[in-house]
């Protein structure tokens, strides 16, 4: 099996960071597998090079080892971008100029159906010598929702979650998209305008591109399942076993910050804590 941890460096990883690592490469021993490491920085607008750094120095600090080389997303922005325009190519994506409250009263953006992905890829620039593209578009780039469970209609969407109340159960990502799509809310941005791609994609290209069997991550994203479970299903990619672990109970980060402390790695380290209390303390 395999596995990985993906933080985005906005920051410098803190306690509930260290429960998300332990989950991961713990679970990666417990099953004999391996977790990769994976630097999720395409949000070019929140991610920094020092947070980065921080990242590495955090986790070996903890104790945690990795293969390398660490996929980095920032240096593969085509990648992704080639993602949303095979989407667009077969209308299961559109460009939308619309501000959430006019998508809310039913208005549909012009551009709708006239972008062509040649243009879309145009915006990002291509060629093995510019790693970082730092794209920023003219539109958000939708998934035409209904289209796509149109699609799926024979199409069983059902993926393993091992993790919700530590017991194995199916999970049928149809009842949540479905249920989406009668809301009214608007469908799902599959490239953010600033930043030319989006998570969604670019997580779910590379969990396939890795090989990744179980993706062991916080329950804070288990909402986002579905949505992914859709996309691997529309490009073809095999869905991982899914574990959303427990986060953080806030007790300790509370009693922490009350006595003026940080929950930072970094500043735990400072203050004199060892790994081995900080992983202690990272349960939940
Ligand atoms: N990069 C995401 C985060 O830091 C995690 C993504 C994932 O595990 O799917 O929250």
């Amino acid at each position: 099996m395999r596995t990985r941890f993906a933080p985005s460096p906005t920051g410098r990883l803190h306690l509930g960071h260290a429960l998300a690592a332990k989950e991961a490469f713990g679970f990666a021993a417990t099953e004999n597998g391996q977790c990769l490491l994976r630097i999720e920085d395409i949000d070019h607008t929140r991610c920094k090079q020092d947070f980065k750094l921080g990242i590495y120095q955090d986790l070996n600090w903890l104790g945690f080892d990795w293969p390398i080389p660490v996929r980095v997303q920032s240096r593969h922005y085509m990648d992704y971008a080639k993602v949303v325009a095979s989407l667009l190519e077969r209308c299961l994506a559109y460009p939308c100029t619309l501000t959430r409250s006019k998508l809310k009263a039913g208005q549909r953006s012009e551009l709708e159906n006239t972008l062509r992905p040649s243009d879309y890829l145009a915006q990002f620039t291509v060629g093995d010598n510019t790693p970082h593209p730092k794209p920023s578009l003219p539109y958000a780039m939708r998934l035409n929702l209904s289209k796509s469970l149109e699609l799926m209609r024979d199409h069983s969407l059902v993926f393993d979650e091992t993790g919700l109340e530590k017991k194995n159960k199916a999970i049928d990502a149809k009842f949540a998209l479905n249920l989406w799509a009668a809301s009214g809310r608007p469908d799902p941005i599959i490239a953010r305008k600033d930043i030319g791609v989006s998570y969604h994609i670019a997580v779910t290209h590379d969990d396939h591109l890795q090989g990744i069997t179980h993706v062991v991550r916080g329950m804070d994203l288990f909402e986002e399942t579905p949505l992914h479970v859709l996309i691997q299903h529309l490009m073809g990619w095999p869905t991982p076993i899914y574990h959303h672990h427990e986060l953080l109970t806030r007790e300790d980060g509370e009693k922490l910050s009350k006595r003026g402390l940080d929950t930072s790695l970094h500043s735990l380290r400072e203050n004199g804590l060892t790994a081995a209390q900080v992983l202690a303390m990272a349960s939940p």
